[in-house]
């Protein structure tokens, strides 16, 4: 089968000779029609983090059921499909994260395109049980994103903003997390980092949570503007309010720095005037370390910041006084586990979720995917990518 193989650090082929997959009576093949790209792609490409070559990239997939396993009982052929990233590798989900629910950080979980191969590839084996069919009106070039760029902050808004006194004293606690009762509805949601996660997560808290107010923090203004576009009812530019207050934030340190960081969270929360600038969940979706203690400094008391985008190296000059004297809950999120995946296809179904803004780059075949991936990194992606496989 034709596949994207990385046999080593940048070394990306484009192969029509792979071996096809063979399923296993509990799995199904998929046709894999498209992918979505994602920042992992890149840092399995630059060899950022280790991998056992050859390795088939791509874990955003979205496809066709080609053939079912004998004890495969869920799906049918021609069913569309989108496969989590993650998923549970214990046959019986026994292990103590699947007992308790947390089908996401399964102690054998299977990462596709990284453990095992991925989906830039015409065909690809996956236990049938996760393989989550989707209905045709959603398009497949849409629907790849489904499984890790809407869904992991699907999960961390639905489950993971919720402070736990609140979840304590309340005398019905499963309605704080369901959507039409969600805790989130009518409560002010600050985003930093509009890239491929931050913009789901902008739309979802404004079009699926409700949230009164999203205000959505980036260095880039046409970041800001498609962040409106998704929900944003606020936007704020870090780098200009730096520039017009005289400050170089990369010059300071110590107490300096922590007077231009609490000058910049006065800013934001300022917006929010109206509600005695109250911000009640932080995501910080960006990816970089340094933005840690402007979520922290941002949040209101006894609230939440979950840190939603992998931060590439430790904080610098960070007193972590502040968690325990404003009585903040951090929290950090991983994929999304199964049953919430489910609720999340219902969700874009329903279409509560802008897929057809968040993906703003279809051009890409695979034959192209190494130009994705530069374009990816020169910044020349604004939402999500997608992949067309043929
Ligand atoms: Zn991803
Ligand atoms: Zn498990």
């Amino acid at each position: 089968m034709k596949a994207a193989v990385l046999y080593g650090k940048e070394e990306l082929n484009i192969v029509t000779d792979f071996k096809d997959p063979v399923i296993k009576e509990s799995e199904v093949l998929i046709r894999s029609k498209y992918t979505g790209l994602c920042s992992t792609d890149r840092t399995l490409y630059r060899g950022f983090v280790p991998f056992k070559p050859p390795l088939i990239i791509g874990h955003e997939i979205a496809g066709i059921v080609e053939e079912i396993g004998k004890s495969s009982k869920n799906l049918q052929e021609g069913d569309h499909v989108i496969i989590p990233p993650v998923y549970p590798g214990c046959e019986d989900e026994n292990c103590p994260a699947c007992r308790e629910g947390l089908t996401n950080r399964c102690k054998n979980s299977i990462f596709i395109g990284h453990g095992v191969h991925g989906g830039d590839a015409e065909y690809i084996a996956v236990p049938s049980k996760y393989a989550f069919r989707i209905k045709d009106s959603v398009p497949l070039d849409e629907a790849c994103i489904i499984p890790d760029a809407v869904s992991t902050p699907f999960h961390a808004l639905k489950s993971r903003s919720v402070p736990p006194h609140i979840v304590q004293n309340s005398s019905n606690y499963k309605n704080l997390f369901q959507q039409k009762t969600h805790w989130l509805r009518g409560k002010n949601v600050v985003v930093f980092g509009v890239g491929g996660v931050g913009g789901p997560t902008v739309n979802l808290s404004s079009r699926y949570f409700q949230a009164k107010n999203i205000l959505a923090v980036d260095i880039f203004d046409k970041k800001l503007d498609f962040a409106k576009k998704l929900g944003a009812t606020h936007t704020v530019n870090m780098k200009s309010f730096f520039e017009e207050n005289k400050i170089n934030i990369n010059d300071l340190s110590g107490r300096e720095k922590a007077k231009a960081i609490s000058g910049l969270a006065r800013h934001i929360s300022s917006h929010f005037a109206e509600d005695k600038f109250q911000v009640d969940c932080v995501l910080d979706c960006s990816g970089v370390a340094d933005t840690f203690p402007v979520a922290v400094e941002t949040v209101s008391k006894n609230r939440t910041v979950i840190q939603v985008g992998w931060p590439p190296r430790p904080v610098q000059d960070f007193l972590n006084q502040k968690i325990m004297d404003k009585y903040l809950t951090i929290n950090g999120t991983w994929a999304c586990p199964m049953n919430e995946l489910e609720e999340n296809v219902k969700a874009v179904e329903d279409g509560i979720v802008d897929l057809n803004l968040l993906v703003t780059n279809k051009d890409y075949t695979l034959d192209k995917l190494e130009n994705a991936i530069h374009d990816l990194e020169g910044g020349k992606i604004l939402g999500r990518a997608t992949i067309n496989i043929i």
